[in-house]
């Protein structure tokens, strides 16, 4: 046991050492700084590349994905020291998105050695964007029903049809997509292939947010062509695999941002409010939503270090999700609350920069509940799969 800490320890001197030598300093002191530079989909410069080609050589920005593939090979315990370190130093890891949140724990379990070898090193180097085309015009919440088709073209397949909310679509050059691959059946007629999204056949419409930017977008596949060795799963066997990834893409959705951002709110309390008395309601809001904030993180934690890396998630994904998003929409509204009619600025020099986030999170923390399946329908799944209560919608 002794030896495990020592061992530990020894790590957490390594990982330090070399966080203080590889992490430009224009990025500490502030994650944001490095989630934002990703975020805005430019291309990388400056320190944001420097930090992002480092963490990628060294493979840390996926710690716990093999090292034959370029991760950094880490235990769960090496990983989370790390992330500490990383906490500590106020940066953010530089290797972000969905390629590493969502689709290449996919493909390291449902992949072929040869679609391992082409896909995983460069998502591990930060060099390749993924997004994500699930949802259609007419299949969102019962996403079974998606249309797009792939058909035989011989060497290769065609793709056509058209995804929408496509979030980074714009930027990607890959896109992790369930196709319609057999029309005499629902979920057994779907598969999940690989498409490169830098090809005449791919056009891409972005479509803007209530929160003022354009993060996501209409696709639209006319032709465009899919190689025969970028199908993950079998033949009309993509649900399976699409299922999985939606439980990775859950499990990063209880924490983080969505979990409200900004500023702490007994700070915004000061600074709007001073030592007014009163405001009781809004003070008990205030502590209720702190508490329940740091009982979720917890939770989160413990779950995490009760998983095995992090390549097991389950259903409980779906009671986290709900959790974090609830909590980071009231956080949302309580600062706005706090911040009166300086919580309603969109423009100008009348509003501080702060404020002017602030409603933008506010509006942006809508779609928490959203994407990656929605409140509803992460309920659903809880009464399902995790209550075992019956399903109203099939008969006794
Ligand atoms: C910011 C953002 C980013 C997104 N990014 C992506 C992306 O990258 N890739 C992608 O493929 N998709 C993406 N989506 C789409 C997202 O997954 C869908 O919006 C979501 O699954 C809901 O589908 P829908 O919008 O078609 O709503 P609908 O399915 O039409 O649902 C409408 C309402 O009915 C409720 N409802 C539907 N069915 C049931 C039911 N059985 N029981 C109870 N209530 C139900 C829903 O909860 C919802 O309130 C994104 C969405 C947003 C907002």
């Amino acid at each position: 046991m002794l030896d495990k800490v020592d061992a530990l320890e020894a790590f957490r001197a390594e990982a330090r050492a070399w966080l203080e030598d590889n992490v430009p300093t224009s990025l500490r002191g502030d994650p944001d700084k490095v989630l934002d530079a990703f975020m805005s989909g430019e291309k990388p410069t400056g320190d944001f590349d420097l930090w992002r080609r480092r963490m990628g050589e060294k493979g840390w920005g996926a710690p716990t994905w093999p090292k034959a593939y370029g991760g950094g090979g880490l235990s769960a315990a090496e990983a989370r020291v790390l992330a500490q370190e990383m906490a500590d130093m106020g940066v953010a890891n530089p290797i972000v998105g969905m390629g590493t949140s969502m689709f290449g724990p996919t493909l390291l379990e449902y992949g072929t050695e040869d679609q391992k070898q082409r896909h995983i090193p460069a998502i591990v180097r930060g060099e390749l964007r993924w997004c994500q085309g699930y949802s259609e015009p007419g299949a969102g919440s019962d996403l079974a029903s998606l249309q797009t088709k792939l058909e035989d073209a011989g060497d290769h397949w065609v793709v056509n049809g058209q995804k929408i909310w496509t979030s980074g679509a714009q930027w990607a050059d890959w896109c992790f997509c369930l196709v319609r691959t057999d029309t005499s059946k629902k979920h057994e007629g779907i598969s999940f292939v690989l498409i490169n999204m830098r090809q005449p056949g791919v056009e891409t419409r972005p479509i803007r947010l209530i929160a003022g930017n354009s993060p996501f977008c209409e696709t639209f596949f006319t032709g465009a062509r899919v190689e025969k060795n970028d199908m993950v799963g079998p033949w009309n066997g993509g649900w399976t695999v699409g299922k999985r990834l939606l439980q990775h893409e859950r499990s990063g959705q209880g924490g983080g941002r969505v979990m409200g951002g900004g500023a702490r709110l007994p700070d915004l309390f000061e600074t709007y409010w001073g030592d007014a008395d009163g405001q009781d309601d809004v003070r008990t809001r205030m502590v209720a939503n702190m508490v329940e904030a740091k009982a979720h993180a917890l939770t989160m934690q413990r779950a995490v270090n009760d998983a095995r890396g992090n390549l097991n998630p389950s259903a409980t994904t779906s009671i986290m999700k709900n959790s974090g998003t609830r909590i980071g929409q009231e956080k949302a509204e309580l600062t706005l609350e706090m911040m009166g009619a300086q919580g309603l600025g969109w423009d100008g020099d009348d509003f501080t920069a702060d404020e002017r986030a602030a409603v933008r999170n506010w509006l942006s923390g809508k779609a928490t509940t959203i994407y990656g399946g929605s409140f509803e329908i992460q309920n659903n799944i809880i009464s399902k799969r995790i209550l075992g209560l019956p399903d109203p919608t099939k008969s006794a």
